[in-house]
């Protein structure tokens, strides 16, 4: 591809997991990257193997401050995603949601670039409605241990549809349900790579409450993909629901994962955190409609690679 064809992408939190697959993914594409993460929950070794490519460039960066680049579109990802890390510091956590989208924004704004947002599942809380609808203004507590990431991912949202109705800027917003695949961080603290690692090290599997709480996992690829036909679409704002509708309890899940490592560990009953979703499924109709999205991959075909993923991390000693 010419360079004047090469669309320039900036990818916030492109050292995460989401984000590391994503930049891979774009590159390939023949698009010129612009990796940005301050490096609280993403590493190096995530995009190491991209480094050398021209059109790759690492940016060192909080999307708590403004910054000016020349871009054509933004993936706006940068936000640490396991609850034990977006808790550590929840007022940090609550800045990079609000004061990233609005720089964020505000790039797109002046550069009038597309912009989709990372946003979640978490909108809808513990929700009352099952399997849960775009529709759905969900079941929030404002002021939980939960609150600093759900209540700042529901502002970004907020701050995106004004600026789509103020400033008539080009926005996306999608809705991730729980992913899982390689480049998770192993003390990344969410449930699949916790389970897989304490499996594969024949430690007990720590089920946060009686294990009957249930989540719906997509593996990665299949949400990048999502993440591209979202951005391509033409006036489709979303928000979209992306995630896998199968749902599994956490119970299900500790019990395949030890099936399919034949590993000894045997599951530890622990104290459930305060307002962890009893239940999470998407319902993918509108994505399946606008952009003719649907996760194929099932939950043992993804676990295959993820478990091969982090018995690599452990045998290098990195896990
Ligand atoms: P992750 O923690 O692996 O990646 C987040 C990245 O953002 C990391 O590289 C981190 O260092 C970076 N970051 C955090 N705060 C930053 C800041 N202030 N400035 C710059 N960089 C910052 O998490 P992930 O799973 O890759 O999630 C990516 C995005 O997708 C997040 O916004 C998350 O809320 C959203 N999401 C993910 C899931 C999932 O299941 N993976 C589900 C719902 C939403
Ligand atoms: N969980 C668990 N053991 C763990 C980690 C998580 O039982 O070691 C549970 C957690 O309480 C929640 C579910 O697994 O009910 C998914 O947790 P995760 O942190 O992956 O994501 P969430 O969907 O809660 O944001």
């Amino acid at each position: 591809m010419d360079n004047y064809h090469r669309k320039r992408i900036l990818i916030t939190g492109g050292a995460g997991f989401l984000g590391s697959h994503l930049c891979e993914r774009l590159l390939n594409e023949g698009n010129e990257i612009f990796c940005l993460d301050n490096f609280f929950t993403g590493t190096k070794e995530n995009v190491a193997h991209l480094i050398d490519n021209p059109y790759f460039e690492i940016i060192r960066h909080d999307v708590e401050f403004p910054l000016h680049l020349e871009v054509d579109e933004i993936y706006n990802l940068a936000c640490p995603a396991s609850p034990p890390h977006y808790q550590h510091n929840p007022i940090h956590t609550n800045k990079t949601s609000v004061l990233g989208a609005i720089n964020m924004l505000g790039l797109a704004k002046r550069q009038n670039a597309k912009i989709m947002q990372a946003s979640t599942s978490e909108v809808y809380g513990d929700p009352h409605v099952h399997p849960q609808t775009e529709d759905y203004w969900g079941n929030v507590n404002p002021i939980g241990i939960r609150s600093c990431y759900d209540e700042g991912k529901r502002c970004a949202e907020t701050l995106f549809f004004d600026y789509y109705r103020q400033h008539n800027l080009k926005i996306k917003v999608a809705r991730i349900f729980n992913t899982y695949g390689p480049n998770m961080h192993p003390n990344d603290g969410r449930v699949v790579s916790n389970f897989i690692i304490q499996a594969l090290k024949g430690e007990d599997i720590t089920i946060y409450g009686d294990g009957s709480q249930s989540r719906s996992f997509c593996y990665v690829d299949e949400l990048i993909d999502g993440f591209i036909r979202l951005m391509a679409s033409d006036d489709f704002t979303g928000p979209v629901n992306l995630g896998n509708p199968v749902e599994f309890t956490i119970k299900e899940l500790a019990e395949k994962i030890i099936e399919m490592t034949n590993s000894t560990s045997k599951l530890s009953l622990n104290p459930l955190p305060q307002d962890d979703p009893k239940q999470r499924q998407p319902d993918i109709t509108l994505a399946k409609k606008e952009l003719d999205w649907e996760p194929k991959i099932k939950l043992e075909e993804g676990l295959k690679k993820t478990i091969a993923y982090f018995d690599g991390l452990i045998k290098e000693g990195r896990a």
